[in-house]
């Protein structure tokens, strides 16, 4: 029964006094209409987890948490960043929930979104991603960027769901499976599709923020970017191995070229053997790194210990006759 669905919302929060009273508000009326329509159970929360703010961001949840069971906290020792926040809240509230929703605290994601999330967990789906569609509303410039973030991730390996964030639904399968992910370089958006299951996108306009300021600056939305690449893939190290190769052929040219022209008398001397032991050292110079790369890479992987396979269904007439 849809009714008895437990849906916990993830809420990170770092240093978000301005706009904590606001949201959890409007989460709270969410949360309530929803359960109002026997879409979720009345165990249902929000939970908010404070990612070590400075500011009074968990004495204010504390308050919440006293005022309404509807809220619940979770405090981090230390600013562990937005992804390691949102971590911690799904698999803190994973034994207590069907399925969990993740957003930001400023609500820009369309907190709307949700019902449609909820029917397709009602539907069967495993996870469902929250993708923003607004993008007519943007500059040239602004969607070419964004856009080209996207394309550009994918070309370096790291598979992410067109112009969806951090807001979406997992179940409970998906978070399990998720808890396999033991890596430590986390980028959330990569590795939600890794795990496969079920999923599907509900479309939704993004908003600006309600209140306080965005703690991504320019500066760390490149380095989200960075890691984002240089912990999915190894594909950067593929690129210096293709360079070594392509600088290797062209030496090859290369050599032929000048020994036609010493032949026929064109060059000064030494410019020749000069020219030659230039472009084939500096080929196999760049090969040589690449192929280290790619063995550094492969440990790389390794280290991450990610489950190799991940069972969705077993169908088996001997299952419960197990020797
Ligand atoms: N956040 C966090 N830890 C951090 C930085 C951000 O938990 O170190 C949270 C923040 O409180 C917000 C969400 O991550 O709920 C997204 O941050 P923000 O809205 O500033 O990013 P933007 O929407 O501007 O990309
Ligand atoms: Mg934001």
């Amino acid at each position: 029964m849809a009714s008895e669905t437990v849906l916990y919302m993830v809420i990170p929060c770092y240093n978000e006094q301005e706009v904590l009273p606001d949201s959890a508000e409007k989460l709270k009326n969410k949360i309530s209409d929803l359960i109002a329509r026997k879409k979720i159970s009345k165990q249902s929360k929000i939970c908010f987890v404070n990612d070590g703010s400075r500011d009074r961001t968990w004495a204010i949840i504390r308050e919440f948490c006293q005022r309404d069971p509807v809220y619940s906290g979770i405090c981090l020792a230390h600013n562990e960043g937005h992804q390691n926040a949102v971590l911690a809240g799904l698999m803190t509230v994973q034994p207590y929930c069907d399925a969990a929703i993740s957003m930001d605290a400023d609500l820009q994601d369309d907190i709307d979104a949700i019902d449609a999330m909820i029917d397709k967990y009602d539907e069967g789906y495993n996870i469902v991603y929250g993708v923003r569609d607004n993008r007519e509303t943007d500059t040239f410039f602004k969607r070419f960027t964004a856009e080209g973030f996207y394309h550009f991730m994918k070309m370096m390996g790291a598979d992410v769901i067109f112009n969806h964030a951090d807001f979406r639904l997992m179940d409970k399968d998906a978070l399990a499976a998720f808890g396999e992910y033991q890596e430590v370089n986390l980028f959330l958006r990569g590795i939600v599709p890794m795990i496969g299951l079920k999923h599907d996108c509900v479309y939704y306009k993004r908003k600006e923020r309600l209140a306080g300021e965005s703690k991504y600056p320019l500066k760390k939305m490149f380095a989200f970017a960075w890691q984002g690449i240089t912990s999915l893939s190894s594909k950067p190290i593929k690129f210096i191995v293709d360079l070594g190769l392509g600088i290797s052929v062209i030496s090859g040219l290369v050599l032929i070229w000048s020994l036609f022209r010493h032949f026929t008398g064109q060059t000064i001397a030494g410019w020749t053997s000069l020219i030659i032991s230039l472009w084939l050292l500096g080929g196999l110079i760049l090969l040589a790194i690449g192929i280290i790369g790619e063995y550094v890479g492969k440990i790389y992987l390794e280290v991450k210990r990610r489950p190799r396979y991940l069972v969705q269904e077993f169908i088996d007439a001997n299952m419960n006759k197990e020797k």
